[in-house]
């Protein structure tokens, strides 16, 4: 195995050749070098290059964690675009960390972030140009332990084969108590398999191979069987009761990035209930920071990055219960500072003008909102009930005050849609850019978004099938019929790259073998358009002997067994089947703040939320062993996890 020098002397003729060289040098300010030999050492890596890696806010924290410990190190590795990989692989020369040079290889453990799909053969080739054997069976003593997270493995099944732990759910505590079990074993002298043992006891981490799956005839999903009498079953996700202090302390790159801001995450979860929404169901309960919390860590990271623009990130900002006095606070207390704020994913209504006005210092060039559907029909049966007429309003107050451009986002292909939904989603359009024309005349601007829906597991919609190609083909067409002229503009994505995204998000364990085949024959780079090649997955598939419409085109029976089941995300399977039948009758629920629908979150964590009484979380408060919510009951002495 190379050293760093021997991997340094290499870079110094490598990063002549390629574009972006900041991308692979490390240095940043803010990274922290640690004594290489008396810690653990993980490597944090994001497989995707570092301009988008480098703006994972999940990674930021484990390596601001980890690097807080006395015993263990973190440091960073991305996915190296492909001029770099070619000048490694020529040179002979593995991949390595940015902040001491050392090889992936030389590392304890591998914790690989996932937050989507497309990212797997990228995780493949990371393995490979590390020289780490791509399966976890093949790994010995003398390999690092590979751990993923992210939502994407809220799903583990299709890359089972590839990784030995998943960490399912939130990360900032399991990451130690992996750490402590780490480095009590690394000293033991015992095998591989006795750390996967251990692992496999902590809360929130899923040992695949502890596990093998079973399949009808008709290559459904039967059942998953436990290998070992202690392995868990079903797995709970990681929750943290309380949000720790958000991480303030970010590397600053030198290059350009996605985002060159301070992210702050005001809250985590969503109490709308989108039933498309993955990360609304498995991020359940809501739960709050408070505002002086958020303004101190504003504060605080401006201070260490010399950074002007802050992200408050979360998954519906204006839901946030103190929204307002945040936003006031912060125009308060950084009215000289020149501090851009931006607030994502804010809701149709006018109170989010509102806000969005006061924040000081945002760009009026576009405003964004995202009604996912354009008839009320449709936005009853997704569970985001919006009138017509209050969009409308909404688009005309942003006109009103100074915005000249609309983003809508929508999506196509969700459940029961006819090409008369898909009409009224260029009619809305329109209708928005009639209202800024009101106001704003012809300068004002419509971007309308449209992706296709994928059925995504743990979701209300986890039984649907994903519209054909031909369909989205069809679509696609009459949007770009009717968006065209002045004022108009439409994005879309390409079916086939959708059809990845379907396939891999409620695939099972052969999935595994067509996404190696596929990575094989060069796949790599799937969220790149322009490198993305579908004709590789569907030799993966035809080489496998598997059909892909199996994973995307056929509606499942709402008593079949997914391979995902044994995942619990505290949410049942019952209140998803409930919501899905609901769905199917033009049923809304409202805002679950306001009535709890008992998803099966409290039962699961009473005594999480028994310890943290108050406005912290925006579940109902538990009292007592026996709880009551609304006209349901549940004992919890009979209850048990996932039920
Ligand atoms: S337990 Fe009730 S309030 Fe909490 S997330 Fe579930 S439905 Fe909403």
């Amino acid at each position: 195995m190379l050293n760093p020098d021997q991997i340094l002397a290499r870079l110094e003729q490598i990063l002549l050749m390629v574009e972006k060289p900041g991308r692979y040098v490390g240095g940043e300010f803010n990274q922290v070098v640690k004594d290489w030999s008396r810690n653990i050492r993980i490597a944090l890596v994001f497989p995707d290059i570092y301009d988008i890696g480098m703006s994972n806010l999940g990674l930021a924290i484990l390596y601001d964690l980890i690097n807080q410990r006395s015993d263990a190190l973190a440091e960073r590795a991305y996915a190296p675009w492909v001029d770099m990989e070619a000048a490694l692989r020529s040179s002979i020369t593995p991949l390595y960390s940015l902040e001491t040079k050392h090889p992936l290889g030389a590392f304890d453990i591998l914790g690989i972030s996932l937050p989507y799909e497309t990212l797997y053969t990228n995780t493949l080739n990371i393995l490979d140009l590390a020289e780490i054997p791509l399966f976890s069976s093949e790994r010995t003593q003398r390999h690092p332990l590979i751990v993923a997270g992210g939502h994407a493995t809220f799903n583990p099944e299709p890359m089972h084969a590839f990784v030995d732990a998943f960490v399912v759910g939130e990360g900032e505590e399991v990451i130690g108590e992996i750490i402590d079990v780490f480095k009590e074993w690394k000293v033991s002298g015992e095998n591989r398999k006795t750390l996967l043992n251990r692992l496999s006891q902590i809360w929130g981490v899923y040992i695949p191979s502890l596990y093998h799956s079973h399949y009808f005839v008709d290559g459904t999903f039967s059942h998953i069987e436990k290998l070992e009498a202690d392995a868990p079953l079903p797995i709970m996700k990681r929750l943290v009761a309380k949000l720790p202090p958000p991480t303030t302390r970010f590397i600053v790159p030198y290059i350009d990035t996605v985002h060159n801001r301070i992210p702050i995450e005001i809250m985590r979860g969503c109490t709308r209930g989108c039933r498309f929404c993955h990360a609304g169901m498995i991020t359940r309960p809501v739960r709050e920071r408070s505002v002086d919390e958020i303004i101190q860590a504003i504060e605080e990271g401006v201070r260490n990055t010399g950074y002007e623009d802050v992200g408050l990130l979360s998954l519906s900002s204006s839901d946030y219960t103190h929204i307002l006095e945040l936003v006031n606070a912060v125009g308060e207390r950084f009215h000289s500072q020149h501090l851009s704020m931006s607030l994502p994913s804010l809701r149709i209504e006018s109170f989010s003008v509102d806000l969005m006005d006061s924040l000081k210092g945002t760009r009026r060039s576009g405003f964004t909102l995202a009604p996912e559907a354009a008839t009320e029909r449709m936005r009853d049966i997704i569970n985001k009930p919006v009138s017509t007429a209050q969009l409308l309003d909404t688009a005309h107050a942003i006109y009103s005050r100074g915005w000249t451009t609309i983003k809508l986002y929508f999506m196509i292909g969700h459940p029961s849609e006819t090409m008369e939904d898909v009409q009224a989603i260029a009619d809305l359009c329109k209708a928005v850019l009639a209202e800024g024309r009101k106001v704003i005349g012809s300068r004002a601007q419509v971007n309308a978004g449209v992706s296709t829906f994928v059925p995504k597991p743990h979701t209300p919609f986890q039984w649907v099938p994903c519209e054909s190609i031909e369909m989205i083909l069809n679509k696609q067409a009459l949007l770009k019929r009717e968006l065209r002229g002045a004022g108009l503009k439409l994005n879309w994505n390409s079916p086939k790259e959708t059809m990845l995204e379907a396939w891999l998000s409620r695939g099972d364990r052969r999935l595994a073998e067509v996404i190696f085949r596929a990575w094989q024959n060069g796949a790599k780079f799937d969220a790149w358009n322009e490198r993305f090649s579908y004709d590789t997955w569907i030799e993966a598939f035809q080489v496998t002997g598997l059909d892909p419409n199996f994973y995307t085109h056929r509606e499942r029976p709402i008593d079949e067994s997914f391979p995902w089941d044994h995942i619990s995300t505290s949410v049942r399977k019952k209140f998803l089947t409930e919501d899905y039948l609901w769905s199917l009758q033009g049923r809304t629920r409202i805002d679950c703040r306001q009535r709890c629908f008992a998803c099966g979150v409290l039962p699961t964590f009473a005594d999480l939320r028994r310890m943290n009484p108050g406005e912290v979380w925006q579940c109902p408060e538990v009292k007592s062993k026996k709880i009551v919510i609304q006209d349901f009951s549940v004992n919890m002495d009979v209850l048990s996890p996932g039920d």
